[in-house]
């Protein structure tokens, strides 16, 4: 039996940070720090090859540039290994994985993607296992002897999430990420159970394709009671302005207000294409539940259905990085790309 070669991507985040002894703030180390608090990782029978950002960043940092980074190292090296672990901080998580999802085209190997809520040196980190866990996910193989998870996933305490359904949900339990729509890929206990029928089971394709390019003339908007008619209008004539994600209440209502949905209009006329996800955790956009979500629906506003806010976000800026028409963007927002969102 051969080896599982695994390559680490060390982004940076608290899983490898230390307390600096002046301010007592943490601040990002370097990797070698982490592999020796985690001699653990050593027993596992694996090729283990890293690679480290420098500098290792607090995932607040997180931009576009460093999603191309990551998918340029996973693209250079896919066929020499069996899976890919990124670490990275928890804050921007979601996002990196939502983006890599839309990314990387084509995968059919393990990008599992974890990180810690307590530096790694700590006597109750939960990095080590994190590690490690994230590790064997990313060497699992089934019965075929192919890849056990072919997606880009979020492994966090006692799940392993789909990454484009994340979000981060706890600024301070282990358990820090939930995917309120999608049920958990694997559940962590005394053993790893993977959840077949929610693992991707892509059809096998021409392999990968790295789509590199994002357009950040996008934004979103929260609504909430008060929201000003001036605000309103100065983000959405942002000049060069193509995409917004707009944040509606419950199935997707938003005010019936003459303003509010003629500013609306006003913006989709112009070319401005508008994608409505829920605030609500759990659920779904159901335009036509409440006059208030059918009359910003006939506004030609599209329906986000169950999509995360960082889903949404990311998939946009991918879409319109691609260079497609107004009308190709808003198909392909309609339907899921790689099972971030469930049509109903
Ligand atoms: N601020 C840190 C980061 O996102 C938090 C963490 O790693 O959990 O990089």
């Amino acid at each position: 039996m051969k080896r599982p070669r695994i390559l680490i991507i060390y982004t940076g985040g608290t899983i490898g940070m230390i307390e600096d002894q002046e301010t007592k703030a943490l601040r990002p180390f370097d990797f070698s720090h982490l592999m020796e608090n985690v001699p653990k990782v050593k027993m596992l029978d694996y090729e283990i090859d890293n690679f480290q950002f420098h500098p290792p960043i607090d995932s607040s940092d997180m931009s576009i540039a460093h999603w191309q980074q990551m998918a340029r190292i996973i693209d250079g090296n896919y066929n020499r290994y069996d899976g890919f672990v990124v670490l990275h901080g928890t804050d921007t998580m979601a996002y990196t994985a939502s983006a890599l999802s839309f990314m990387l085209e084509g995968l059919a190997k393990p990008v599992i993607i974890t990180g810690s809520q307590l530096p790694i040196g700590e006597v109750r980190t939960d990095g080590e296992e994190n590690l490690i866990t994230a590790l064997q996910i990313a060497a699992a193989t089934d019965h075929d002897g192919k890849p056990m998870v072919r997606e880009v996933a979020i492994l966090f305490e006692n799940y392993l999430w789909r990454g484009n359904r994340s979000t981060k949900s706890s600024a301070d339990n282990f358990n820090a990420f939930k995917s309120n729509n999608y049920p958990a890929l694997a559940r962590i206990g005394l053993g790893i159970e993977y959840n077949h029928e929610a693992l991707a089971r892509p059809a096998d394709g021409d392999g990968l394709r790295v789509i590199y390019d994002f357009d950040q003339s996008v934004a979103i908007i929260d609504l909430f009671p008060g929201l000003s008619q001036v605000m309103l209008k100065q983000v959405l004539g942002t000049p060069g302005l193509k995409g917004i994600v707009l944040r509606t209440y419950g199935a997707g209502n938003s005010p019936t207000t003459k303003w509010f949905i003629d500013a609306i209009r006003n913006a989709i006329t112009r070319g401005v294409v508008i994608l409505n996800v829920t605030q609500c955790f759990h659920g779904s956009v159901c335009a036509n539940r409440y006059v208030s979500g059918d009359i910003l629906s006939a506004t030609g506003v599209v329906s986000g259905f169950d999509i995360t806010c960082e889903a949404a976000i990311t998939k946009m800026m991918s879409l319109f990085g691609r260079g497609l028409t107004h009308d190709e963007v808003v198909e392909a927002l309609r339907r899921p790309l790689c099972g971030e969102m469930t049509l109903r």
